[in-house]
């Protein structure tokens, strides 16, 4: 008996066909037992603890978001249309220094509830309180690397990478390897060098990947090279960061060397076009990076930058930024963005087997109400999944063989505290 069957779904894989293109969504049940996938057939004649009928939805892998901040789901809003350091200084860093623990445990759960209801199924996060992060995110159900955004010189600095190592030694690995730990040095501008080349061997130490803000802003740019003398990029492969499997976000700022050494590392991109725009910080070359074989995934960064979780918003963008910004229609088609969106960016975090939809593979899927008027006609379902698709189609998830949210209802959080909490909190938080 299976733990869950899924009857007469129209299923896209993510498969590749021999000529390079992604395989046909096709009609098929699709069984479940443990984490796993234990079988995708025309008709599966086997009893199952739960099924369900499938008919009306396409089923696909989850959505992933390659660079967040989960708690600043509490900042939204807080502090728009202003000057970037005017923001930080007089918006995000005095509500930050009011934080408690209990805080970042609710506001954690704002931004995985908003996530999963959209079909997001893992996140790279980077961020402090990082115990109540992995608390919430244990109970949401939700795949994710964690990370402790270290900022600092050398003293302070240890203190906060010392909680990093506690996080890893405590999570990496939890709930048959669903949470990953990443070590995260914050940016080039808020780490010392000593503290970079010390974060960067303790990472390799552990095996585990880097987490990094890489050339965000013109401003990091030029004061690198006035600094340093170099770029950023540049900057950071000298110091052996990249010596690690790195996921650096933005990467707006780059000279055709940088994309060079970017290509030449393996460093994978997360990136960000609506926290790009709307932070007035430029658009990166992604298009340009994906020609010399540089990984992309797609971020939404925190939500007071952005300011939603929604990862179909997020690959729309990115395609049709790509398109606008090059006068190029054919830049970052449908069946790349979405491949970014899914397949590439769970192998760049780590968990190759959740991106593609086949036995033995982990079972993460969301399913989507495809009878919408704006997924009709039916004639291409890949492209009104990057062109047109709501995360607000997205019916149930499901995450490690776990149903996560079914027909619209949160099975692992309680939404109606999580917004109790959150309309109690905000008034001292955002003071
Ligand atoms: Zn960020």
């Amino acid at each position: 008996m299976y733990d869950i069957l899924v009857r007469q779904a129209t299923i896209l894989s993510m498969e590749t066909t021999p000529d390079g293109s992604l395989r046909k969504p096709f009609i098929a049940d699709i069984a479940v037992e443990g984490q796993r996938i234990a079988a995708i057939e025309p008709n599966i004649n086997c009893e199952a603890r739960k099924v369900i009928e499938g008919q009306d939805y396409l089923v696909m892998p989850g959505l992933v978001n390659m660079h967040t901040h989960l708690p600043m789901s509490y900042l939204r809003s807080y502090g728009d249309d202003l000057p970037l350091q005017k923001w930080l200084e007089t918006r995000v860093y005095p509500a930050e220094d009011r934080w408690q623990a209990e805080d970042i445990l609710w506001a954690t759960q704002l931004a995985l509830w908003e996530m999963i209801e959209s079909g997001t199924t893992c996140c790279n996060d980077m961020y402090f309180f990082v115990d109540e992060i992995a608390q919430a995110v244990d109970q949401s159900g939700l795949r994710a690397v964690l990370s402790r955004g270290i900022v600092g010189d050398w003293q302070d600095g240890n203190e906060r990478l010392a909680e990093n190592i506690a996080l890893y030694q405590n999570w990496h690995g939890a709930d048959h390897g669903r949470i990953q730990v990443a070590f995260a040095p914050h940016a080039i501008y808020t780490c010392s060098e000593m503290l970079l080349r010390k974060i960067s061997e303790i990472a390799q130490k552990y095996q585990t990947m880097l987490h990094i803000h890489l050339a965000e802003t013109k401003q990091e740019f030029d004061d690198c090279r006035k600094k340093h003398g170099t770029t950023p990029t540049a900057y950071l492969a000298e110091l052996g960061c990249f010596d690690n499997p790195t996921i650096a976000a933005h990467a707006v700022w780059l000279t055709e060397e940088d994309e060079n050494i970017l290509a030449q590392y393996g460093v994978k991109i997360a990136h960000c076009p609506r926290s790009n725009l709307k932070l007035g910080n430029g658009m990166a070359k992604s298009y340009e990076l994906l020609q010399k074989n540089v990984g992309l995934g797609f971020g939404t960064d925190g939500a007071c930058s952005n300011n939603d979780l929604n990862l179909f918003l997020e690959m729309r963008q990115g395609s049709l930024l790509a398109k606008g910004r090059l006068y190029n229609p054919l830049a970052i088609p449908a069946e790349q963005a979405l491949t970014m969106a899914t397949r590439d960016a769970f192998s760049y975090l780590g968990f190759p087997q959740a991106g593609v939809l086949q036995k033995g593979n982990l079972a993460d899927f969301i399913l989507l109400d495809c009878k919408q008027p704006h997924f009709l006609p039916p004639y291409d379902l890949i492209s009104h999944l990057v062109y047109s698709a709501q995360g607000s189609d997205v019916q149930s998830v499901i995450i490690n063989g776990k149903i996560i949210m079914e027909k619209r209802e949160m099975k692992t959080l309680d939404t109606e505290r999580i917004r109790f909490e959150c309309y109690n909190r905000f008034p001292r938080i955002l003071a």
